[in-house]
């Protein structure tokens, strides 16, 4: 290399006398980075600074206490330890073997066929939605999408200048005949319905088992591509199991993840497509990062064999319990007009507002009053536009939140909105 030399070289134009012809200005940037020029963790975080100690209802990761530090370090020691596990090469797209089988026997156990040849794994559930959106998404294909909807789906969404139709979400999830509605209407035929239809991220709601059928229904009839993505589904902790939308379809395309069973910081996901698509997903994911890491899906593999069904249950406990503690704080803290979801799993519950209080326009003076939640407009297409009518509510996550901070930062919320309404 002699690129210290002082002389330029041109070389394919890229250095003209000492100065380089790299676009240097955002202004040069692909069309489709608009996306990324804002953050909407950007400005929450800022909220930070408004209080000394604030209660921060918008991280949607599982408890510290319940992620299994113990038996990752056991898992990781071991396999580190044994030199029969160090591959340390290149290695298959789909990753390791063993973990497929593990997910094929804990799918099968929710009603889903499928072969462990058939899983890709994936770095997390957002990196399946990311491949399954470049398959398929040319600029300004329409996208639907739950109102309200998962904000990272929507920022993968964005990123492909997907257009979108956006499905209203009520307590039994996707309001069927709204979305049949929507889709008659549409000026193209949608290409993806984009759904978690399970302890939805952010309303907490559940798809019921009549709608299920009737989604995958229309969806057929529109030719829909359905993309279950299904991160809080093994976290039940109330009411009656609903068998996945993949159970019931095997078009569907099925994400799943152990970031919110085990950790979310070691990036290990599952996506399982039908037939058709499996070659070509699995060809995007090389073209994208070649494979995961393969130590870090032995290390989940090992945590999670003879291990997971057990930690589930202590953490599903947990979940409950700060749910009910968060649910009879609203209920005694908030005012009338007030209404929210009741989830019987997962991390989320959502709160609607009366007209005379706005999520959005408070999210200041709640943080002044040392409580932050992420206002409706986050999880609808556009995010930046202020909200209105349907947008005006706000997610509460509660999964890592002990019961005290809950019933703080409740305490505080309900002086804010009492005060305002
Ligand atoms: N989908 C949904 C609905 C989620 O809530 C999340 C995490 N917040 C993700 C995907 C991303 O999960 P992962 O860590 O598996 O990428």
């Amino acid at each position: 290399m002699t690129s210290m030399t002082s002389t330029p070289v041109a070389v394919s134009g890229a250095l003209v006398n000492g100065s380089t012809n790299i676009p240097a200005s955002p202004a040069a940037f692909a069309r489709r980075s608009g996306s990324f020029a804002v953050s909407p963790w950007d400005a929450v975080m800022r909220l930070w600074e408004r209080h000394p100690d604030p209660v921060f209802f918008g991280n949607g990761a599982p408890a510290a206490e319940l992620m299994p530090k113990a038996r990752l370090q056991e898992a990781a020691a071991a396999v580190w330890a044994n030199p029969a596990n160090l591959e340390l090469g290149y290695g298959g797209v789909r990753g390791f073997a063993p973990l497929r089988e593990l997910i094929a026997a804990r799918m099968a156990s929710q009603g889903v066929t499928v072969s462990p040849d058939a899983i890709l794994l994936t770095n997390g559930s957002q990196q399946g939605i990311d491949l399954i959106a470049r398959l398929m998404l040319d600029p300004g294909d329409i996208v639907v999408v739950e109102g309200p909807a998962y904000i990272g789906a929507l920022q993968v969404f964005d990123a492909c200048e997907a257009e979108y139709l956006v499905a209203p979400v009520d307590a039994e999830g996707i309001d069927i005949d709204a979305l049949e509605a929507a889709l008659i209407a549409a000026p193209r035929p949608p290409k993806i319905l984009y759904t978690v239809p399970t302890f939805q991220n952010p309303t907490g709601v559940t798809l019921s088992l009549a709608r299920r059928h009737a989604l995958l229904e229309v969806a057929h009839r529109h030719g829909l591509l359905v993309v279950e993505d299904d991160p809080y589904g093994e976290l039940r902790y109330a009411g009656e199991p609903v068998p996945p939308l993949r159970a019931l379809d095997p078009d569907v395309v099925y994400l799943g993840t152990f970031s919110k069973t085990i950790a979310p910081g070691l990036r290990v996901g599952w996506l399982i497509s039908p037939p058709a698509f499996q070659e070509s997903l699995t060809n995007a994911r090389e073209v994208s990062d070649i494979h995961g890491d393969r130590m870090t899906t032995q290390i989940i593999y090992h945590t999670a064999v003879d291990f997971l069904d057990g930690h589930l249950e202590g953490a599903r406990a947990s979940y409950r319990a700060r749910r009910d503690v968060l649910a009879a704080a609203l209920a005694a803290e908030m005012p009338s007009g007030v209404t929210w979801t009741a989830p019987d799993g997962g991390f989320f519950l959502w709160l609607d507002l009366p007209p005379n209080l706005n999520a959005a326009a408070l999210l200041n003076t709640a943080a002044d009053a040392g409580v932050i939640y992420l206002p409706g407009d986050l999880f609808y297409p556009g995010y930046t536009a202020t909200g209105a009518g349907a947008r005006n509510g706000l997610r509460l996550s509660f999964s890592s939140l002990d019961e005290a901070t809950i019933r703080k930062g409740i305490t505080r919320l309900g002086a804010v909105f009492r005060h305002e309404g």
